[in-house]
């Protein structure tokens, strides 16, 4: 069989080696504890649930949804919206429902690249940005986040005919891999920058929701004319550990909007509505799950950061996101820490370099570790040695 090109280039799995080695300690015994996946350990709120098993008994959600949803979910993320940021959405020109924010990742491109043409990438960042580009054909320009700038871009420092020539730029803040949070007036630099050069942006925030220490993480969407260049995509995979249900939204500029549900609709056919209904109720009920749910988080951030410092690496703690990103000390590459670290304790940490060139020299820690877990590993971080 002769698989497309685009196929055949799909960059190889970075972790592999890690992986490998992952499989090989547990088939010998070794207890592993994997700071690897963002993945919240806390299950579903019950009152979210409880909207799922009421829907599943209605015969109308057993049929094919429409591929841009229940119109009260529409509503319902308006609301949201407006309540959390006071930015207003028309429910019905600005709002797309997504089986997760990373189809609607994965998808966005087909909407603006065309063969041969750029894209703005960040890096270190969420692999899916310059994958789907590549999958359209294009090409991805790397933008380095970089410590001494609190990983914000600089975006000045893209040359001219890059930024003329992109068609689309990538943003995500609170940030995944390296926690940085990002403030309204570097969006409103962002936004201006994209009506400069004639690029649209797309933000993703799947971890606004996720923030500590009274921080809250603002929408691209409250800086000023952000709605004429740029979509957001945001997720309740991680406000209310849904990840398992594979739900998410886009919002933002309605011509974009519709060109996503046009793409969409050509593709797939929608989100499950029982799921659906648990988003209704997941957007609309209480909220206090969010604020118990960052509590827990905190005070295992706050864990993991002083025994991460206790073993030499440079930590700042993240006002948001569920990671912890990790500085090593110069001359270890962040695979041969990872690897160090899985053959002395057990203890599972994901390589910077894994998210792009820019990662090298810093590991991912994800805080969806129960508790008990995280004791554990940081007993064992105590015996940790470099040599
Ligand atoms: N965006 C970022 C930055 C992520 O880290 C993730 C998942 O880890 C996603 C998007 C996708 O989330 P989901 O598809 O569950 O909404």
């Amino acid at each position: 069989m002769t698989l497309a090109r685009r196929v055949q280039e799909l960059p190889a799995y970075l972790f592999a080696q890690i992986s490998k080695k992952i499989a090989q300690k547990r088939a010998e015994g070794v207890d592993i504890i994997s700071f690897g996946v963002g993945d919240p350990d806390l299950p579903t709120p019950p009152h979210i649930l409880d909207a799922l098993i009421n829907a599943s008994r209605d015969p109308a959600n057993h049929r094919y949804p429409e591929t841009d949803g229940l119109p009260e979910l529409r509503a319902s993320i308006a609301n949201w919206y407006e309540r959390r940021f006071g930015v207003a959405l028309d429910p019905n020109k600005e709002v797309v429902p997504l089986i997760g924010s990373k189809e609607g990742i994965g998808h966005v491109p087909l909407c603006l690249i065309d063969p041969g043409d750029l894209a703005i990438c960040p890096t270190p960042g969420y692999p899916v940005y310059s994958v789907s580009v590549e999958l359209c054909g294009g090409t991805s320009y790397d933008l380095p986040l970089r410590e001494d700038r609190g990983f914000l871009p600089d975006l000045d420092a893209i040359p001219p005919d890059i930024a003329d020539s992109a068609r689309l730029l990538w943003l995500n803040y609170p940030n995944n891999p390296t926690a940085a949070v990002a403030d309204l007036d570097f969006f409103d630099r962002a936004v201006a920058f994209a009506k400069k050069h004639g690029i649209t942006i797309v933000h993703d925030m799947a971890y606004s929701e996720v923030a500590y220490d009274e921080f809250v993480p603002p929408s691209f969407l409250e800086a000023k004319g952000a709605r004429d260049v740029s979509i957001e995509m945001h997720s309740l995979s991680k406000s209310y550990n849904m990840t398992g249900w594979r739900i998410g939204m886009a919002v933002g500029n309605p011509e974009l909007i519709d060109a996503l549900t046009r793409v969409k609709t050509n593709l797939d056919s929608g989100i499950p509505q029982a799921i659906q209904r648990m988003a209704i109720a997941a957007l609309d009920g209480p909220q206090d799950c969010i604020q118990e749910h960052n509590r827990i988080y905190q005070r295992r951030r706050d864990k993991v950061v002083a025994a991460l410092r206790d073993i030499g690496l440079r930590v700042t703690p993240p006002k948001a996101s569920l990671y912890i990103w990790a500085g090593l000390p110069g001359g270890m590459t962040s695979v041969d820490f990872a690897e160090r670290l899985l053959d002395q304790t057990g203890v599972v940490v994901t390589p910077g370099v894994g998210y792009g060139a820019s990662g090298e020299g810093f590991v991912r820690l994800s805080i969806t570790v129960p508790d008990a877990r995280i004791d554990e590993a940081i007993k064992r971080l105590q015996d940790f040695r470099w040599e």
